[in-house]
């Protein structure tokens, strides 16, 4: 049995508001206490607790990205087992101590097998499942997919990407105005899988539709998908005026120009926000080339962009920047930085009452950071992944 840790003397972000000289009591791999004065006595009458004294730190929720491709050098579309775990470590690090595993558009019968062996570390708990992104997307809107492999979103083959996952497909992003779209959608959504608007030439009303239909996501909005006009508002507008949706934004300062993130932000307010990583293989790793699916990606200054054609290929973002970004440059108050980055994408992935906000039986999931919102500590399921006594 672990020993009990009690960590004291940080500013700890609660779902009720941050506590200034706060107590987290960790008993085992949960969340037993938050309450300062109850832990304290708790802490003080169990034997075997250790204290560790955070005075001057932030201690928030373990940070939940629901849309990640790799890092480390690792990509989770084709990397080895091993390889894939070291994706996930190299995040871990950072701070995020829940991710789903993102494919990129291939061949089904390729994806079908990848989901096969991804499944696997789901069911180790070593990820919370898997989003296919491709390859029922736009050829218009492709980004960094290939479009030789891009189809219609036919319910069937769908269907076989859901099976093939064996319960652990969390998340689709496709087209919904492609032929087949709208009857996926709500495949999706009848089979407890988030159809995620993305990767998308749809129209204003043809958004509308696929939200009626069950669509509850905007994967990365405002990239790969129309602008906003003013006769043609486009998916942009009907994803930030619904309620049912909770809008991705990639916050590297490279996606998104800081007052766009700031209108949708606004707009959709901070409990339908959730910032993603969309991080590939280069993530928390270096520049240089990779490969991204079959596509050739160049990595310079931290910028992914394929090789032919230029197209920006994913982030190298990791979710620690993006919660300093949100919090020192984007203005945000540290308490919608928590939500748009863990009580929400845990909230999406149907795991509210396990992860996403530090609350007594919950899982042990916390990020320690200093003042500056640097990562000094990471706590997962109890144990520490990043010591902040040993920094
Ligand atoms: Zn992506």
């Amino acid at each position: 049995m672990a020993p009990r840790k009690v960590l004291a003397g940080a500013r700890v972000v609660l779902p009720t508001g941050t506590v200034d000289d706060g107590r987290v009591l960790v008993d085992g791999t949960r969340i037993a206490d938050t309450d300062a004065e109850t832990a304290d006595t708790e802490a003080t009458e169990a034997a075997h607790t250790e204290a560790v004294d955070l005075t001057g730190h932030w201690v928030v929720p373990g940070f939940v990205d629901i849309h990640n491709h790799g890092g480390g050098g690792a990509s989770f579309t084709s990397g080895t087992v091993e390889e894939v775990l070291r994706g996930i470590r190299t995040h871990r690090l950072h701070g995020t101590t829940t991710l789903v595993a993102s494919t990129v558009t291939g061949d089904l019968d390729f994806l079908a097998r990848r989901a096969g062996l991804l499944a696997e570390l789901a069911q180790q708990g070593d990820i919370a499942g898997i989003h296919y992104e491709g390859p029922f997307i736009s050829p218009c809107r492709k980004g960094a997919h290939s479009e030789e492999l891009l189809r219609d979103p036919d319910p069937a083959e769908v269907r076989k990407l859901i099976d093939a996952a064996h319960g652990h497909a969390r998340m689709v992003t496709l087209a919904t105005e492609l032929p087949g779209g709208i009857d996926s959608v709500r495949l999706l959504a009848e089979h407890g899988v988030i159809a995620a608007v993305g990767h998308t030439d749809a129209t204003y009303e043809q958004t509308v539709q696929a939200i009626d239909a069950g669509a509850t996501v905007a994967t990365h909005l405002f990239n790969a998908m129309p602008p906003v006009g003013h006769r043609a508002p486009g998916p942009i507008t009907a994803l930030l005026e619904d309620e049912r949706v909770t809008v991705e934004l990639i916050d590297d300062g490279i996606h998104l120009h800081p007052a766009a993130l700031q209108l949708a932000f606004h707009h959709a307010g901070a409990s339908r926000v959730a910032f993603i990583t969309d991080a590939m293989d280069a993530a928390g790793f270096g520049d240089g080339r990779y490969m991204l699916g079959p596509l050739e990606v160049e990595v310079a200054d931290g910028v992914a962009r394929l090789v032919e054609g230029g197209s920006i290929a994913g982030s190298t973002l990791t979710l620690d920047r993006a919660f300093k970004r949100a919090v020192t440059v984007d203005g945000l108050s540290v308490e919608d930085a928590v939500t748009a980055l863990s009580a929400n994408p845990a909230r999406l992935l149907g795991m509210a009452d396990r992860i996403g906000s530090l609350e007594p039986g919950k899982d042990a999931d916390l990020v320690v950071l200093d003042e500056g919102f640097d990562v000094v500590g990471v706590m997962r399921q109890g144990a520490w992944v990043v010591d902040p006594q040993l920094g």
